[in-house]
């Protein structure tokens, strides 16, 4: 790369302002899933908060015990250190300019941080809601947890996801359905269905 190629780089990443999506969901919605082949049909980059702060533990960041004791007692990570592993992870990738951020905002203080934090610097699209039964959610954390390794799926933990989800992602959910901003998604059908109905949605959005 010659110097000015490299300048135009540098100003193209100052300039650029990536699109962002939040998939939110109660846990074993499909959110990871989705955003997969969301990731693979659209080529947009998929996010999720849980894995970042799974890694964040795998590489020994300053975090780990906080974070560990939060995945383990079903509770929610100081915002800080999540937007900052969402906001590396966004302006280190280069590969596309739409993020699907998925698991996060979890609560309000999330919510106000990223606002403050990181407004001005993306473009916010819209929170993909999936809607799912407890019962699917129950039966798939369940089948999930025989090959997850994730210290979160037992029944144990999986009720106080379900208490934060209903408590704090939900007044995430209804704040952004009142700025006419959600997209919403039965999430008890197939993955196909799911998949499509989340095409069409963002189709329709993005043609609008
Ligand atoms: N978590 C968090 N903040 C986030 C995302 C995740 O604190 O923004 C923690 C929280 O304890 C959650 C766990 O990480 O229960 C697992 O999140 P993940 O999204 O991987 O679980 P899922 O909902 O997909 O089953
Ligand atoms: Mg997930």
């Amino acid at each position: 790369m010659n110097i000015h190629q490299y300048d135009l780089l540098v100003k193209f990443s100052t300039l650029r302002k990536p699109f962002v999506y939040f998939i939110l969901g109660g846990p074993g919605s499909g959110k990871g899933t989705q955003c997969e082949l969301l990731s693979k049909n659209l080529k947009y980059v998929h996010l999720s908060a849980g894995q970042l702060l799974r890694n964040a533990i795998k590489n020994n960041s300053e975090h780990k015990s906080t974070i560990e004791n939060c995945i383990n007692n079903g509770g929610i990570v100081p915002s800080h250190v999540t937007i900052n592993l969402l906001d590396k992870a966004i302006f280190e990738d280069i590969s596309s300019d739409t993020f699907l951020i998925d698991g996060f905002p979890r609560n309000y203080e999330n919510m106000e941080n990223w606002i403050a934090l990181m407004d001005n610097k993306i473009n916010f699209k819209s929170v993909i809601h999936i809607l799912c039964s407890r019962t699917t959610m129950i039966q798939r954390i369940t089948e999930r947890s025989k090959t997850s390794g994730r210290s979160d799926d037992n029944i144990q933990t999986l009720e106080k996801r379900f208490i934060r989800y209903q408590n704090d992602t939900y007044k995430i959910i209804e704040h952004y359905r009142n700025k006419n901003q959600l997209i919403e998604i039965n999430g008890d059908n197939s993955i196909e269905i799911v998949q499509r109905e989340i095409l069409e949605s963002l189709n329709q959005l993005n043609n609008k």
